[in-house]
């Protein structure tokens, strides 16, 4: 069924992992590129033009952070992450600089697979759903204001710089205002992951939101979600 060849750069300086990676991205059919360093892996941006990127942030040259900054200056690309196990810093300065999503090291393949997978289903839904509905309704919410059509979001009148992910997670949760969503719906809702294992993957996108919008658009229902907290 699915034709569309979808090009996937890796990033990532350790031999054994990248080809591990390639190997298992491929086998999934993905047409895959490796590169080993922070400047080779902003010039294989522009030249293989990927579809989605998995990036070490531990890299040569200069880091995964600065990749991933200078590629979303250029042309937005879905980028997951891969970060070292508790490196909460890194976690948050990716996701400031246009990550999509993040993964620690160790991984499973099988999880590095699926979350590529969904990066590139919602990318898709973006390209897809824009030219078709052109109409798509701003969404207004006390001093927030959701431009769907145009994917710009601005809050009290000052424009708010969102990721993808961010964007479509507000979206979601604007969709229901003052209403808890559970973190583990919004997970397969706005991720498309059916199981509950990366719910703090929701926990720093909405830190994130915060950052940009405003500390108290959105409430922190504990152990349960989620609910965006403006006038209706
Ligand atoms: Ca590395």
């Amino acid at each position: 069924m699915e034709t569309i060849e979808r090009r996937v750069l890796v990033v990532e300086d350790e031999r054994a992992i990248a080809d591990a990676v390639a190997a298992r991205l491929r086998a999934e059919g993905f047409v895959v590129h490796l590169a080993g360093d922070g400047p080779s892996a902003v010039q294989a941006a522009r030249t293989f033009r990927p579809d989605a990127i998995v990036l070490d942030v531990m890299l040569p040259g200069f880091d995964g952070l600065e990749v991933c900054r200078r590629i979303q200056a250029e042309r937005p690309v879905p980028i997951l992450m891969l970060t070292a196990r508790g490196d909460e810093t890194d976690l948050l300065v990716g996701l400031a600089v246009g990550a999509d999503d993040y993964m620690a090291k160790p991984f499973s393949m099988r999880e590095l697979t699926a979350r590529v997978h969904a990066l590139l289903r919602r990318a898709q839904k973006t390209v897809a759903v824009q030219p078709v509905q052109p109409s798509q309704p701003t969404i207004r919410l006390g001093d927030l204001e959701i431009n769907q059509a145009e994917r710009r979001v601005l809050r009290g009148g000052v424009e708010a710089h969102l990721t993808p992910t961010e964007f479509d997670l507000l979206v979601h949760l604007a969709g229901r205002p003052r209403t808890v969503l559970p973190r583990e719906r919004l997970l397969a809702d706005v991720w498309g992951w059916a199981d509950a294992s990366g719910t703090r993957t929701v926990d720093s996108h909405i830190k994130g939101l915060r950052r940009k919008l405003g500390a108290d658009l959105i409430r922190t229902v504990h152990g349960v979600g989620y609910a965006l907290e403006v006038d209706r």
